[in-house]
């Protein structure tokens, strides 16, 4: 074990400049979260898993950031198969409503292996350029013929590039990016500075009201420095001469995405949305606290009956789900559909990492699902494992066993919250913004 050498966030808050951080969450020390281990004796990194949120604004953030470069330089993870189900009416609406507006090149941060910039292309777009810190990633974007520069955004000479090929930006894209942006004013200022008149950005990040309404801990993990909501990500832009004129909510697996369209403005702002209540920051440490004791004494009791229990899913939510709630050892394996994985080991517990083919084989009595937002799509493919006796368990909305014939309680991801959250009131999930002069 090794930990890392942190980051140290600034002291002022990137969103208002209060210097006032207070604890919101801490799972302790946790090992970086997306690396799976080669074997059990590799060395794991470290880093210490505590979140704080400011006082002022109720901006929430890491407490010590991870180094971006151990984090994403080697980062080997393809996202273009699980874009999300709206990325392509996403296209669609950017082809449609945006590019005619603003007639000008697309520049995608954080482009991963082009597939948002395919969508795009296929839709005829032919000034397209990605961002991407990763080398595996970006040589693999640009092998598809999808132009990629490599290295972090903020270091790169985009505007010369732009300027060489008379090219004006139209609208720059940053899908979960900016949660993962450790100098977040650096960030903000190189965006603006490609910025003119008639420029749109289109930036997503995962919700973090919804995190906290429903204690989904596992929104809380190493690769994430940032933790925005519309108040905050509102206040964020503003501070840098932008105003978010448009935004929706969407879902995709166990998130609620805040998408927020933005654009120059040269006028003082007001912040129309209401920040995160305090009463939703003081409650979540204990919500977590319950939820992970739960997730606990469920394994445990199983496991002192002699039952088998297995593990579904070998990415960083199960990771974390494990090691948060410390059920490694009352588990054996855990499972994974990608072949790649197989043989390797999870950080922290070392649970073994074992093809999916395992679940027919060798019948445990209980899989808990911990691949969040997947528990139907699984359920159903492994319809035979119900039949034969055994038993998927899910872990939100609450903890329950799924046996053959049983119903199931409709999957987190639908928009439930808006109906029961104190979003209750506010109208629709999207809006325009109208600013205040
Ligand atoms: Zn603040």
């Amino acid at each position: 074990m090794k930990a890392v050498t942190p980051q140290k966030g600034n002291l002022l808050c990137p969103v208002c400049s209060a210097e006032n951080f207070a604890e919101l969450v801490s799972f302790g020390e946790q090992p970086l979260s997306a690396h799976l281990l080669a074997s059990p004796e590799e060395q794991v990194l470290l880093h210490e898993g505590r979140y704080v949120y400011c006082r002022n604004c109720r901006f929430i953030r890491q407490a010590e950031f991870v180094p971006a470069d151990l984090q994403y330089a080697r980062y080997e993870y393809f996202s273009g198969d699980l874009l999300p189900a709206y990325a392509k009416d996403l296209a669609r609406r950017i082809c449609q409503e945006v590019i005619p507006v603003t007639s000008g090149a697309v520049i995608e941060i954080g482009s991963n292996d082009g597939g948002f910039l395919q969508l795009l292309k296929d839709r005829g777009i032919s000034c397209l350029l990605g961002i991407e810190p990763s080398e595996v990633l970006a040589s693999h974007a640009n092998s598809r013929g999808l132009e990629t520069l490599t290295g972090f955004f903020e270091a790169l000479p985009v505007d010369q590039i732009l300027k060489e090929r008379k090219w004006n930006s139209g609208l720059i894209v940053a899908r979960f990016v900016l949660e993962h942006v450790t100098d977040l004013e650096a960030f903000l200022r190189k965006m603006v500075s490609l910025a003119h008149g008639g420029t749109r950005m289109l930036i997503e990040v995962p919700d973090v009201d919804f995190i906290l309404e429903r204690a989904i801990f596992t929104g809380f993990w190493d690769q994430h420095a940032n933790y925005f909501n519309l108040h905050t990500l509102q206040r964020l832009a503003a501070g840098h001469g932008l105003e978010i004129y448009q935004y929706e909510y969407d879902y995709n697996r166990n998130e609620r995405i805040l998408r927020a369209w933005l654009r120059l403005a040269d006028y003082p702002k007001s912040f129309s949305y209401p920040p995160t209540p305090l009463s939703a920051l003081k409650g979540f440490p204990r919500a977590v606290s319950q939820k992970l004791g739960d997730i606990r004494t469920y394994c445990r009791s199983k496991h002192e009956e002699g039952r088998r229990l297995f593990l579904y899913g070998a990415s960083h939510t199960p990771a974390n789900i494990v090691n948060y709630s410390g059920i490694g050892k009352f588990l054996q394996c855990a499972l994974d559909g990608d072949e790649r994985k197989a043989g390797k080991y999870l950080p922290g517990s070392k649970l073994k990492v074992v093809s999916v083919n395992r679940l027919a084989d060798d019948l445990p009595d209980y899989c808990l699902i911990a691949a969040l937002g997947s528990e139907d799509r699984i359920v159903s493919r492994h319809a035979d494992y119900l039949r034969r006796g055994g038993a998927f368990v899910r872990l939100f909305p609450r903890i329950e066993a799924v046996e053959s014939g049983s119903a199931m309680t409709p999957p987190v991801s639908k928009p439930l919250g808006l109906s029961e959250s104190r979003r209750a009131g506010n109208g629709p999930t999207s809006g325009r913004v109208i600013p205040q002069r």
